[in-house]
């Protein structure tokens, strides 16, 4: 997988309803999608992804990765690439 395909959680965009959404163009579905807060954060903290982050991995990115119901090993595999 080619490392600019993986959002900041590490995960495949093609799983994320946020990126699903934005290359729709479906503004409907995006407004129903809840902020990434790990998006916003890495953002803000000035890296790509949260395996560059001198935090990494902080209680909000465990917390997300909680909710998912994909593969997390995988996310934490491909961060660890990225890093
Ligand atoms: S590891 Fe945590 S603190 Fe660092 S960018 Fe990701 S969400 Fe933010």
């Amino acid at each position: 997988m080619h490392m600019l395909n993986i959002g900041s959680c590490g995960i495949d965009c093609g799983e994320c309803a946020a990126y699903k959404a934005t290359q729709a163009g479906d503004m409907d579905k995006l407004k129903n999608v809840p902020d990434c807060t790990v998006y916003q954060c890495a953002h803000e903290k000035g890296v790509r992804v949260c395996s560059q982050c001198g935090d990494y991995s902080c209680g909000k990115l465990e917390a997300l990765w909680k909710g998912y119901s994909l593969d997390v090993d995988q996310m934490k595999g491909n961060l660890a690439k990225a890093r």
